[in-house]
């Protein structure tokens, strides 16, 4: 069978995903983003080459929420290297994003980075010695620096949204300080959190910043060495085993990609030596993960023979 042609089946999936009728639903715990069109949908693919291949919404900026969770981790492990398993372990939780349940056998320490609570541990790591808006402006300008473009922002009013209804990242936060996981006043280290949460992209600004991962640490476009291919590697484990929640399993199982979700409803896959998938479609299935997203992620693979566990 000839190889599938890329922009064939970007276009495909495109038109089909725009069509569909099941679209999941958007997150409404946090208002601002109960308000985003549950219409669109965007994916943006880039190839070791710089080769950009687009489809759908793909001039919309969106929330990219816990997909910050893989850039604070990368800075994080840059910062304190090893430390950083010392407050957040590896293993996948099998529980909701935002679950408390398991910190308690745990003394505190977060199941791996991509929940919730470990994001947060990750944020109050890079917060340290910083003042927060010095701390944010690290993260954002990584944003930018990754992207290659500068026009990556942080939308105030999805950070105030969440500000005033995130009470449950205030119970985590507050849990994991009682055991001396949290350095930093808890308040502080939340609107890091908040704030890094509410960083808006376009699917290909977001494709380009996770470049790295794709091409063992360094961005082909720019030749920079951003991670050790180790830490690279690494970083790709972490996501496929973790960067779903409770539906990690299912989006290997179908997908077959490391991968990073957000309830804003964009996802980071990586084809590993080959490329860099944004996608993004705002409703989200049960486990808070982008419903369309992760099916066009499915057929992707599946068209272009990209599950990391064996092509045609
Ligand atoms: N900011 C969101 C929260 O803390 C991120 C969650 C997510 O994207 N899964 O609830």
């Amino acid at each position: 069978m000839p190889a599938a042609n890329l922009q064939d089946v970007v276009a495909e999936i495109a038109a089909e995903m725009k069509a569909r009728d099941d679209r999941g639903d958007v997150a409404t715990y946090i208002p601002e983003l109960g308000r985003v069109d549950l219409q669109q949908f965007a994916i943006a693919v880039i190839e070791k080459d710089g080769t950009l291949t687009e489809g759908g919404d793909c001039d919309s900026f969106f929330s990219i929420q816990s997909v910050s969770k893989v850039f604070t981790l990368t800075l994080a492990l840059g910062l304190a290297g090893d430390r950083v398993w010392n407050r957040v372990g590896r293993e996948p939780s099998g529980s909701r994003f935002n679950s408390i349940v398991q910190l308690e056998y745990e003394k505190g320490i977060p199941r791996n980075p991509f929940i919730n609570a470990g994001a947060i541990a990750v944020t109050d790591l890079i917060l340290s010695g910083h003042q927060p808006r010095e701390a944010l402006g690290e993260i954002l300008r990584f944003m930018q620096f990754l992207s290659g473009e500068d026009s990556v922002y942080i939308d105030k009013a999805v950070a105030a949204s969440e500000e005033r209804t995130g009470f449950n990242n205030r119970a985590l936060a507050n849990f994991m300080k009682g055991f001396g996981v949290i350095d930093n006043p808890v308040e502080y280290v939340l609107g890091v959190y908040f704030h890094h949460c509410a960083i808006a992209m376009t699917c290909r600004q977001l494709a380009k910043a996770g470049s790295f991962l794709a091409h063992l640490g360094q961005n082909p476009a720019t030749g920079h060495s951003v991670v050790t291919p180790e830490r690279a590697r690494r970083i790709n484990a972490l996501m496929l085993t973790c960067g779903h929640y409770d539906g990690s399993g299912e989006f290997a199982y179908r997908v077959g990609l490391p991968g990073k979700s957000g309830v804003g409803g964009g996802i980071l896959a990586i084809v590993p030596g080959k490329a860099s998938v944004a996608v993004w479609s705002p409703g989200l299935d049960a486990s808070g993960n982008s419903h369309l997203g992760r099916i066009a992620l499915e057929k992707l693979t599946a068209r272009m023979g990209w599950s990391i566990f064996g092509s045609p």
